[in-house]
């Protein structure tokens, strides 16, 4: 059973009779276990629907519904399938307590994978989810292999149970699903041997995995189960080497570089970034491979639409581990505005030091970065750090910060998205 939490005004399901609250039990005889079941069920033209109103009336829908007309239904969010895996370097278990309580839902959910690009370990899989993708031909999906030897994996995954991969990822290929993988590396467990031999494996594949992104470990300082060895900077070289060598022979026999650094890999090993191209259509640019290239090329093509700005001064708040990429940025955007660019490198005082990234600044460090900087004419933080209800990751709201700085603050993805109204007046002084 699903059960419905909105309908689209004007749509099939409104005109039924289907209200929030109503259960919907089948699809022409087929029962429903959550939105997949709903939304591949449904793609059919003839329809017959079992539900249940919401004051415990038995209902029988039967539909023809015009080609290419939804209908209309919003279903409640489906439960989370949870991770069986323990890894050591869990994100979710390096998060400070006292967060709020869905940043500690520990997700391992091929569905949340084919429709949100979330990656899921398929650890907790069954046949019958096998059976499911392949028949609803969920695809790409979204997997962290992080090793295909058994062994390996059990390790890294501390889990005993974990399905084989090989074995997992072989019945998905045979039945025309393709997946992107990647691969968290762990010093002395899945570098080296282990490494070539999941490229080695992964390849065999052929079209069916599309890429792999090499992630180096990331710690916080609350990351209490990890007892490995933290990445450093010849270990993230000899990374890039093997994911060199392996992306030069994909592009000479398959025409695309298919194995990816992240961003971070290179920043740790302190390697120039590759250009755009190298990314081609940029397929894990979610999970951090390819953000700075992506980034470069906006800032380029957008420099000839932005307003001269001479006079102004425009603070830009990141973390440390973009801190390097941002001179040569913010010499552009000088010469083609005349503003003058302040950089602003913040720490990250909820995760610790070793917690770099930029889209991880929390409402704290913004306002730190910020309190005294009364000579700032406007300040852009990073978008990445606010969700989609306006939150920082310590629960601050951005209003609420925003209202306490003396310079207007703008969230900005590639500093063109904002600097290019930056020549209109605001809002509010409009309306003064
Ligand atoms: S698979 Fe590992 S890293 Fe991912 S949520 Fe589970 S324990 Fe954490």
């Amino acid at each position: 059973m699903v059960r419905v939490k909105g309908v689209q005004d004007g749509s099939i399901a409104e005109e039924l009779g289907i209200v929030p609250g109503t259960e919907l039990l089948t699809v022409n005889g087929r029962e429903l276990v959550d939105f997949l079941d709903w939304e591949f069920l449904t793609a059919d033209d003839e329809l017959v629907i079992e539900a249940r109103l919401p004051d415990g009336e038995a209902i029988v829908y039967e539909i023809e519904r015009p080609e290419g007309e939804s209908m209309g239904v919003e279903l409640d969010p489906p439960t989370i399938r949870r991770c069986a895996n323990r890894c050591e370097f869990c994100f979710i278990e390096g998060l400070p307590k006292g967060l709020r309580k869905p940043l500690y839902v520990r997700d391992d959910d091929y569905r949340l994978s084919f429709a949100y690009g979330n990656f899921a370990t398929l650890s907790n899989m069954k046949e019958r989810d096998i059976a499911r993708i392949l028949e609803y031909r969920l695809s790409p999906l979204y997997i962290s292999v992080h090793a295909t030897p058994w062994e390996a994996r059990k390790v890294l995954l501390n889990n005993p149970r974990v399905p084989n991969i090989v074995e997992q990822l072989s019945k998905l290929a045979e039945g025309g699903i393709q997946f992107h993988g990647q691969m968290v590396v762990v010093p002395g467990l899945n570098d080296g041997d282990v490494l070539e031999q999941s490229f080695t494996d992964l390849w065999n594949f052929g079209d069916a995995c599309l890429s792999v992104a090499i992630v180096p470990v990331g710690l916080t300082q609350f990351s209490h189960l990890y007892t490995g060895k933290s990445m450093d900077r010849d270990t993230a070289r000899g990374l890039l080497a093997i994911v060199d060598r392996w992306a030069e022979r994909a592009r000479q026999e398959r025409g695309h570089s298919w194995v990816y650094g992240s961003d971070e890999l290179y920043l740790l090993a302190e390697v120039p970034l590759p250009d755009a191209e190298y990314y081609g259509d940029f397929p894990q640019i979610e999970n951090g491979v390819g953000s700075v290239a992506s980034l470069r090329t906006r800032v380029q093509e957008g420099l000839s639409t932005l307003p001269r700005l001479e006079g102004k001064k425009i603070g830009v708040v990141t973390g440390v581990s973009m801190a390097p990429m941002m001179p040569e940025l913010l010499d552009q955007l000088t010469e083609a505005t005349g503003a003058s660019f302040q950089l602003i490198v913040s720490e990250n005082s909820l995760f610790g030091k070793t917690t770099t990234t930029a889209g991880l600044l929390v409402g704290a460090d913004i306002r730190r970065a910020l309190a005294d900087r009364h000579d700032l004419d406007l300040a852009l933080i990073p978008a990445e750090c606010i969700n989609d209800n306006g939150v920082f990751l310590d629960d601050e709201p951005f209003i609420m910060v925003r209202e306490e700085m003396s310079m207007p603050v703008y969230p900005s993805y590639d500093f063109i998205d904002v600097l290019v109204h930056e020549g209109e007046p605001r809002v509010a002084e409009a309306a003064a």
